[in-house]
């Protein structure tokens, strides 16, 4: 039976942090981080323990401003192109023990349940891009003329316009139900998983077909359905590649991966919390 993470033990991260006294000096660097630049709290992640796994693991709130820092941006991506990616570098970088997150050894829990929230942003997303797809794909089909009939009067097109609905159809459901287990406070890791996964694979797929629905102007930058395809191909990466989750969920259809405690219980949705007043910074 394996803990939360895919199938082994191996702990490939770098990045390490020692006590001394009241800090813990965090040497280590990550490539690939969303708003690297932009932001000013990173969770970061690092081997306390590089002896015990991922028990050796240990949480820690680090922000920019704290000396050793270095952020910078990522060039030259496929997609996403309007978001900020980067890298963090932290070299002897003095992380006060009031920023640690839990205990010593939890670190892998808490990276775990942070994934839990967000796989859910990104697979919400996906959802969001199939439907653009298909909105974008249903206009333009009713609009281009070939062989004297709307190109959405030719069954191949349809075929193509209805599989975009059911991928449209089930994804939304997935991430409904996986959004409801988190309004009630449940465990939900399988579920946002599996919708995270099956949204974003059917993203890359209903982008494609909105492509080839627009012909060469699906080729150009003219329409938004390039920017589309572009955008759909980080998704089946970042968070837990199409690899992973497939793993994954195979390991608990066979039995073979139950999820363990969270470090602490999930709290369910509390319409009074977001309905009061914003607290003031
Ligand atoms: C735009 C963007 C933003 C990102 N933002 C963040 C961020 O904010 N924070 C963060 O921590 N990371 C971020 N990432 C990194 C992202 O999470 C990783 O790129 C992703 O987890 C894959 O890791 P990798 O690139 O090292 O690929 P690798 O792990 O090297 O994988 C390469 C290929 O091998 C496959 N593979 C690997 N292991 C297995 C296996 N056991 N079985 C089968 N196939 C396998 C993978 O699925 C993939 O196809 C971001 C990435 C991108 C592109």
């Amino acid at each position: 039976m394996t803990e939360p993470g895919v199938g082994s033990d191996v702990i490939n991260m770098a990045s390490t942090a020692r006590r001394e006294g009241d800090v813990y000096i965090l040497n280590g660097e990550k490539m690939w981080i969303s708003l690297a630049t932009k932001a000013h709290n990173f969770l970061v992640v690092a081997k306390t323990d590089p002896s015990a796994g991922h028990r050796g693991l240990t949480a820690f709130i680090v922000t920019s401003d704290m000396k050793g820092v270095k952020t910078g941006d990522i060039h030259g991506k496929l997609g996403v192109r309007a978001g900020s990616t980067g890298w963090v570098a932290m070299e002897n970088v003095e992380v006060p023990v009031a920023n640690r997150l839990g205990e010593d050894g939890e670190g892998f829990k808490i990276a775990m349940a942070a994934l839990d929230n967000g796989r859910y942003t990104v697979g919400a997303g996906a959802v969001g891009l199939i439907r653009a797809c298909l909105e974008d794909s249903i206009t333009y089909a009713k609009e281009r003329r070939t062989f004297g009939k709307p190109i959405a009067d030719h069954q191949l097109i349809k075929q193509k316009i209805g599989y975009m609905q059911q991928w449209y159809d089930a994804a939304s459901l997935l991430i409904y139900k996986a959004g409801w287990m988190k309004n009630m406070g449940m465990r939900n890791t399988r579920e946002t998983g599996m919708a995270k996964w099956y949204a974003t694979d059917m993203s890359v797929q209903a982008a494609l077909e909105a492509v080839q629905i627009h012909g060469a102007y699906g080729f150009s930058d003219e329409y938004p359905v390039e920017r589309y395809l572009r955008n759909s191909k980080g998704a089946v990466i970042y968070e837990g590649t199409s690899e992973i989750h497939q793993l994954m969920q195979a390991d608990y259809a066979l039995n073979y991966r139950q999820d363990g405690n969270l470090r602490c219980e999930l709290p369910a949705y509390d319409p009074e919390y977001w309905q009061s007043e914003p607290v003031e910074a």
